[in-house]
């Protein structure tokens, strides 16, 4: 890392991102009395939910006490579809999003221009943290439409001041232009995009270190610390991880200090919970579980502990930066991500790491699983790094046996590797599908 500087990043609103706990947890529960009443009177579904469980909004009287209502999950969501969730009256709503609906029926989440300037003070904190200030050009290469990753970057620059780029991903030759030509001080993207520009820098004659870029803040897939080295490698900028999803905000639920340890949560706005996912028991702090959120202030639609399946654990410490807002670690897994092949589980993201951790290979890979007779098989295509490959791995034979055993000693069960030529493999220019399960369930 070259370009960093740590004078550049700053807590945007300390007031908040760095008040006591026990203010905080005061802030909280006030919080939380009144969105459960909110929802309670405004929105028949939580309505016969809390009378089904037989709780009432009057019954909240700590914040222990949310155990009291009953989860919600994206079956819901989708059962309501498309804004029987929604509390505030319709001539509030200023915009709308929605999930891909690529697993179903889309999820579909209107806002209030109250909910809107919440969203770009979260964003605007996770801005902050990369080092971006007013006089800087964010250049935003998530889509737009939608998809919320864009617009909730644009509003965290333009709360800041700073100049948004709204370049949306895809038009990849365009956006090289434009970060040569017009050049971005920081770029907002999915991690598997950064890496794609970089390449594509390469393939181009141009190390992407000579791109002005001073900051990256990544995020709306999963990925690595591996591949956050390589984008630090290439680009010469810290590569800081951004964590949301539609159904709570989008972007900006939570997203990582220059320290690294785990991305702050937007405590005041988000409530966390840590749960078992079989038992659905609240567990200590620093357990690894399910995430749940209530959002404390939206308006638009509120989700009162909303299980997100995604796997992670929180830290309360105070952190280094001086905040104090709890932490969640990088999201390990998703419930729904995971593989069973030959009967035993296998995340993705592991043999990830493996193919990341070799500088012989270019981080495009995909997985393949099917069941060519009876047994599943996992094949492993992957592309070697032209740049990186020395001649005296000729014998690429005994390379794939290398990949293979590394593969295998990370899940515990045996693949099929196959190099692919290089640039073969598709690349992504939004969120990376790594995956192909090939499999009759029927
Ligand atoms: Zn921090």
């Amino acid at each position: 890392m070259t370009k960093f500087k740590e004078e550049d990043v700053y807590i945007f609103n300390p007031e908040r991102e760095c008040m006591s706990r026990e203010d905080l947890k005061e802030l909280q529960l006030r919080r939380l009395k009144k969105v459960v009443k909110y929802a309670y009177d405004n929105v028949p579904f939580y309505h016969n939910l809390y009378d089904e469980a037989g709780v009432k909004p009057g019954d909240i009287k700590t914040l222990e006490d949310i155990q009291l209502l009953p989860f919600i999950t994206k079956d819901d969501l989708r059962k309501t579809y498309p804004f029987d969730l929604q509390a505030a009256p319709k001539e509030d709503w200023v915009e709308v999003h929605s999930t891909s609906g690529t697993t179903g029926i889309p999820t579909v989440a209107a806002y209030t221009k109250k909910d809107i300037g919440i969203w770009g003070e979260c964003t605007a904190r996770g801005l902050a943290s990369v080092g971006v200030h007013k006089k800087d050009i964010v250049n935003v290469a998530y889509g737009f439409g939608l998809f919320t990753g864009g617009h909730g970057a644009q509003y965290g620059a333009q709360k800041i001041g700073a100049l948004a780029v709204p370049m949306s991903s895809g038009n990849t030759q365009k956006q090289m232009n434009f970060l040569k030509d017009f050049p971005a001080d920081f770029l907002c993207c999915t991690p598997s995009y950064a890496l794609y520009l970089a390449e594509s820098f390469e393939k181009a004659g141009m190390d992407p270190k000579a791109i002005p870029l001073k900051g990256g803040l990544y995020g709306a897939e999963m990925w690595t610390e591996e591949i956050r080295q390589k984008l630090e490698n290439k680009f010469g900028i810290s590569a800081q991880n951004i964590y949301g999803l539609t159904e709570v905000i989008g972007p900006g639920v939570s997203t990582e200090c220059h320290i690294k340890e785990g991305m702050h949560i937007a405590e005041d706005h988000f409530y966390p919970e840590i749960i078992d996912p079989k038992t659905l028991e609240v567990l200590p702090e620093g357990t690894e579980g399910e995430i749940v959120f209530t959002t404390l202030t939206k308006t638009g639609m509120p989700v009162i502990r909303y299980r997100t399946k995604d796997i992670t654990s929180i830290n309360y410490e105070k952190c280094k930066c001086g905040r104090t807002t709890a932490r969640m670690s990088r999201i390990t897994g998703r419930s729904d991500d995971m593989l069973k092949v030959k009967g035993v589980i296998v995340f993705p993201k592991q043999i990830e790491e493996v193919i990341m951790s070799m500088d012989e290979l270019s981080p495009a890979y995909q997985i393949i699983v099917s069941r060519p007779g009876t047994l599943d098989e996992i094949e492993v295509q992957v592309e070697i790094d032209q740049a990186n490959f020395s001649d005296s791995l000729i014998n690429l034979g005994e390379f794939k046996k290398t990949i293979a055993k590394k593969i295998k000693e990370a899940i515990g069960i045996g693949v099929k590797v196959t190099l692919a030529e290089p640039f073969s493999l598709p690349r992504s220019e939004g969120k990376a599908v790594r995956v192909i399960d090939q499999r009759d369930f029927s």
